[in-house]
């Protein structure tokens, strides 16, 4: 593994986001649905934490990939210490970001394959989509999990949910699978050229 990944800032309030000198690409989703361990893959590298301590629960923390892009790690949502009516807005940290940020190239929206879209990924998604709209990527992840033909029903009609409700592209993922991770990989870097 190399460390091409390199910590570039954590920030705490709007004032002190850094210069937009590169496009960003933000990954969001509910604690431990896989964040860290997708940007891990992605990246090739194994700087973003991956813990089952929800600690972060306001910043956002800024990575430079190979000095071509950002990833933009936002904390994870749902975590059930925290109150509801604190998580189901998006906060102002986060609103200001996304309003403001003219290198943001896109959102992904990181699901739990094996739970599919909880009502609070739903809310999250329906206030991004005010922001954001065609910027959003729902990307399932873990997917090696779904062992039965029962489960692998349940995340076709998930996909079709995100393609047909939500109108939005969608990519299946285990970080276990390096062709998942090869396609998301793909995606991001054709992104940039165009
Ligand atoms: P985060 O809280 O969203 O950053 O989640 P983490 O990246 O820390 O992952 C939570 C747990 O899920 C860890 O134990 C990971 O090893 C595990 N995990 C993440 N992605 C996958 C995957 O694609 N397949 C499997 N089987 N486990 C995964």
């Amino acid at each position: 593994m190399n460390e091409n990944l390199k910590f570039l800032k954590e920030v705490f309030e709007p004032e002190s986001l850094p210069e937009e000198s590169l496009p960003e690409f933000v990954f969001w989703g509910r604690s431990n649905v896989g964040k860290s361990s997708l940007i891990n893959s992605i990246t090739k590298s194994k700087i973003a934490k991956t813990s089952k301590t929800p600690g972060r629960t306001r910043s956002l923390v800024f990575f430079e990939y190979e000095k071509r892009i950002r990833i933009v790690d936002f904390p994870g949502y749902g975590y059930s210490k925290i109150p509801k009516f604190n998580e189901l807005k998006i906060d102002r940290l986060i609103e200001s970001y996304l309003r403001q940020r003219k290198v943001l190239k896109f959102i992904f929206l990181l699901i739990d394959a094996r739970h599919g879209m909880k009502d609070i990924d739903k809310n999250i998604l329906y206030q991004l989509d005010k922001i954001l709209g065609s910027k959003i990527v729902i990307t399932f992840t873990k997917i090696d999990k779904l062992k039965n033909q029962f489960d692998k029903q349940c995340l076709l009609q998930n996909n079709k949910q995100v393609n047909e409700i939500f109108h939005k592209t969608f990519f299946n993922t285990s970080i276990k699978n390096s062709n998942d991770i090869f396609l998301l990989r793909k995606f991001l870097f054709k992104s940039i050229e165009e």
